[in-house]
């Protein structure tokens, strides 16, 4: 447990500001997140050191097609997120507390020695919402940088500008997901905003950051022409028309055993409609 960056006192707890829900917490109470606590008038990142996964993936299934190719980085995750996407896919980490998954022990220091020991050359910060744990993450990328490794993120992107600003030297790559261009439906079915999502993309190519963006194509909610061509003409119009995009097949879980996963005309339709908007590397997912 640390003490958290990016929040205020109040008078009976503390105001989150690391994520534009700004949770309102009482003492001894969390945030939508469920991994940070107001205790005794300050706000803790709970799972700071306990990361409840750790693997080694391709740097492809991040994924990530145009950076490092053909390399593995250490994938690694603690539990939480401030997204509630009906259909996650990785439910069982990333909708629990830090105390309902089965957590590690690893400093940062033991995290980058890991990764040197095992020869990959990134660690992927991945799997769950890692913006969530954004103290474990940023110390863990200081010491990662400082031995030559990169970093990446995998994340939804919805995240306050000064908490992505102080972690913006640090990365290296990034992919985030856009649910849909359409601020309806983040609300409806993923718990948050369109806005500060496509403002932080482009602060991250501002910056730098090598970035490809995926769009999960839900059967029958976000998968018509008109959806997917809206995500690809702000994509173009916005200068990101060289930025990878991958289309991704949805299968049921979580909340939502029905529709069925996406059609693969779906996904080859909607591959077309990318390309004919101007997108030039579009990649379909879980195909
Ligand atoms: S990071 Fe978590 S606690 Fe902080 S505002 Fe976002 S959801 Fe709430």
């Amino acid at each position: 447990m640390k003490e958290a960056r990016f929040y205020t006192t109040l008078e009976d707890g503390v105001e989150c500001r690391l994520c534009p829900h700004h949770c309102r917490i009482r003492e001894g109470g969390r945030g939508l997140c469920r991994s940070r606590e107001c205790q005794d008038g300050k706000l803790y990142a709970l799972s700071y050191g306990r990361p409840c996964a750790l693997a080694i993936d391709p740097v492809e299934k991040k994924p990530l097609y145009h950076f490092l190719p053909g390399t593995q980085c250490l994938s690694l995750s603690c539990t939480g997120c401030n997204l509630s996407c009906r259909w996650c896919q990785n439910s069982d980490i990333s909708q629990v507390a830090p105390e309902e998954a089965d957590n590690y022990r690893l400093s940062p220091e033991e995290v980058v020695d890991l990764c040197l020991r095992r020869g990959l050359p990134s660690i992927a910060y991945t799997y769950t919402e890692p913006l969530t744990w954004w103290e474990y993450l940023s110390d863990i990328a200081v010491l990662a940088r400082g031995k030559g490794l990169k970093n990446i993120l995998v994340s939804a992107g919805f995240v306050e500008k000064k908490p992505l600003q102080e972690l913006l030297p640090l990365l290296d790559a990034a992919n985030i997901d856009i649910k849909a261009l359409d601020d309806g439906f983040y609300h409806r079915y993923c718990g948050a905003a369109l806005a500060p999502v496509l403002e932080n993309i482009l602060e991250m190519k501002a910056a730098g950051v090598h970035v490809e963006i995926t769009n999960l194509l839900v059967t029958s909610l976000n998968d018509s022409e008109q959806q997917v061509d809206a995500l690809c003409r702000w994509m173009v119009d916005n200068g990101l028309q060289d930025v990878p995009l991958h289309l991704s097949r949805y299968f049921p879980r979580y909340k939502m055993s029905e529709p069925g996963p996406t059609p693969k005309a779906t996904l080859l339709r909607a591959r077309q409609t990318a390309l004919d908007a101007g997108v030039k590397n579009v990649y379909l997912g879980n195909v």
